[in-house]
């Protein structure tokens, strides 16, 4: 069943000196449970794509469907992990974790005691009481996957979201966190400039074009499913859609090539 529906999306950041076009008629939709990937030059759009869907501001042309009715922009169905983690070092991690439930008075004894849960089931359960400095990279990362999951979104929208972390540490909460939002059943749609991750992750990838972003072609990942991330970059195949998704961006948008990630 589809979960999401974008349609003929249009998006233009209006400003005194210009108008910069942002979004050009995309248009694409995600299953339940699927993980999808967006993947584009660096300032093509992507972020763009997923505020729209957060509803951090309207469409100016287009619509988007959530289990087929048009998106409401006060849901919290759909939750945006943002590209850092974005935890506050004055609040402990269980005051990080439950601040979504304050800010969307919803800070109810079930809901805290979901929170805890989530915490102690994803390896947490010891450091509530300390601050995010005092945590790994990877750690940090959970806490804010866990700050999202905890208002029960149906769609996660990952923008970036291992960006900030070395690459070692990348791959590991790479898998720590696909396991995490396959084990909680959600639905995701992760951003990245990186095609070897989007290819580890990812149901299909999203080709996008550079600014303004439209949709160059969608590929769907075959690659075995009760593989870890990690271990998928080995398979046989990995190579072949990593090659496929490559020239596709450096065929459309020259110089499109410098600004993404070499395999690894
Ligand atoms: P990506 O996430 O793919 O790197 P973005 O969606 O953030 O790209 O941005 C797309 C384009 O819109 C870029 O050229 C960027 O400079 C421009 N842009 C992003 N946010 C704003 C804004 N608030 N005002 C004006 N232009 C913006
Ligand atoms: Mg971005």
């Amino acid at each position: 069943m589809k979960i999401l529906e974008l349609k003929n999306l249009n998006f233009t950041y209006h400003s005194k000196e210009q108008e910069t076009k942002a979004l050009d008629s995309v248009s694409f939709s995600v299953e339940e449970g699927e993980f999808v990937g967006l993947v584009g030059p660096s300032g093509c759009g992507k972020t763009t794509i997923l505020n729209l869907l957060a509803g951090i501001y309207p469409a100016e042309k287009g619509t988007v469907f959530l289990r087929g009715n048009p998106l409401e922009h006060t849901t919290t169905k759909i939750a945006l992990m943002p590209q850092r983690d974005q935890l506050f070092e004055w609040r402990t991690i269980e005051k990080n974790v439950m601040l979504g439930l304050e800010i969307t008075g919803t800070k109810t004894k079930e809901n805290i005691r979901y929170g805890l849960s989530l915490l102690n089931k994803y390896g947490l359960g010891d450091f509530i009481k300390k601050h995010p400095s005092e945590l790994s990279g990877g750690m940090r990362q959970r806490a804010a996957l866990i700050r999202t999951l905890v208002l029960r979104p149906d769609v996660l929208l990952l923008d970036e979201p291992f960006s900030a972390l070395d690459f070692q540490t990348r791959l590991n909460v790479c898998d720590d966190v696909y396991s995490i939002i396959k084990q909680e059943k959600k639905t995701a749609l992760l951003v990245t400039h990186d095609i070897s991750e989007c290819i580890s992750l990812c149901d299909k990838v999203i080709v996008l074009s550079k600014r303004p972003a439209h949709i160059l072609q969608t590929v769907g990942i075959d690659i075995d499913k009760s593989l870890s991330p990690l271990k998928r970059r080995e398979s046989h195949d990995f190579g072949k859609y990593f090659e496929a998704i490559w020239k596709l961006l450096e065929d459309k948008n020259e110089c499109g090539t410098q600004t993404l990630c070499k395999k690894t």
